[in-house]
């Protein structure tokens, strides 16, 4: 039997064994989502080359045993062995979000065999890596948002159970069965959705305040992202983003408040602080980045999160 012959027919997916390997790949894969988030925003850098990763600090290259997920930075109590220099904490929780991810795409597709389980799993790892560029830099990576537009309809139109029981894909669909050109045709439409949407929200907020209000970014992302979880998906994606979106830019201007009432107090100024404290961290908490919330309703639907999609006030599931 070949080596391919034994993948395609390795028995249980679902076995807790195939779990365990799986969660252990999401690390591995985390370490390389670093690699990604490092380089992707870095006009001309590859994620290849070089091959191994070094100190910024020493500029040592770095050995196999300082490369183990999670467990080096553990042993080394984040610190270059060579340089002491300190290693960030995104590097450890960004693999252990690795291992997750994969957990989670295994609990949710495993079922449904291989083709899925890879496709959630890298598809969920790329939505990590747009998440921290762009909580980082303000930005999403073209290599996410357009690399997912190239995507999402060469795997919808491989792959036609991706949107089995899409709208448009079971309108289209001959006799019921859903085949490539009818989910070629719910990604089309999830794409032209989730980009419009966002672009019409992107035009109306810059009429609205003067302010670019919405990142082109977003609107590549969304268009990739509804073109993987179709047209109902992707009003339930945009419905978790804004809900997510709003509460963390309440909590962010709150926090903004707290700072500047703090700092006021120091400077025992009078209580008639206040107006000008919520004003000062309106402004402050203003520049939040839309993308990860984005990513997490992408990532939320695509998992088929029931407890989570049953909340929505139109869920229209
Ligand atoms: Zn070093």
């Amino acid at each position: 039997m070949s080596w391919l012959g034994f993948v395609l027919t390795f028995p249980a997916l679902e076995s807790a064994g195939f779990g365990f390997f799986w969660v252990a790949m999401g690390l591995f894969v985390g370490s390389f989502l670093n690699v990604c988030i490092h380089r992707f925003p870095v006009e001309g850098a590859s994620v290849w080359s070089p091959s191994r990763s070094h100190c910024p600090g020493c500029d040592r290259q770095l050995g196999w045993r300082e490369n183990l997920p999670v467990l080096s930075w553990l042993m080394q109590r984040g610190r270059c062995l060579g340089c002491a220099a300190p290693i960030h904490w995104r590097y450890p929780v960004v693999e252990l979000i690795g291992a997750a991810v994969f957990y989670l795409s295994w609990r949710a597709a495993a079922s449904q065999g291989w083709s899925f389980l890879v496709l959630d799993s890298i598809v969920l790892a790329a939505l990590v890596v747009a998440t921290f560029v762009d909580f980082e830099r303000y930005e999403i990576p073209d290599q996410v948002s357009i690399g997912g537009m190239w995507a999402a309809p060469i795997v919808s139109f491989l792959l036609p159970a991706l949107h089995s029981s899409g709208l448009v894909a079971v309108a289209l669909a001959p006799g019921g069965a859903v085949d490539g050109v009818a989910s070629l045709s719910e990604c089309l439409a999830g794409m032209a959705l989730g980009g419009g949407v966002l672009y019409g929200l992107g035009w109306i907020g810059k009429r609205a305040s003067g302010a670019d209000a919405m990142g082109f970014g977003d609107v590549k992302l969304m268009a990739a992202g509804g073109g993987l979880v179709g047209v109902l998906g992707t009003f339930q994606a945009l419905q978790v983003a804004v809900f997510a979106g709003s509460l963390v830019g309440v909590l962010n201007i709150l926090r903004w408040y707290l700072v500047v009432r703090a700092r006021q107090r120091r400077r025992r100024l009078p209580n008639r602080g206040r107006p000008q404290a919520l004003r000062t961290a309106r402004v402050l908490g203003r520049y939040l980045p839309f993308g990860p919330y984005l990513a997490l309703g992408i990532g939320i639907v695509l998992l088929d999160w029931k407890d989570v999609i049953d909340l929505l006030p139109f869920g229209l599931g």
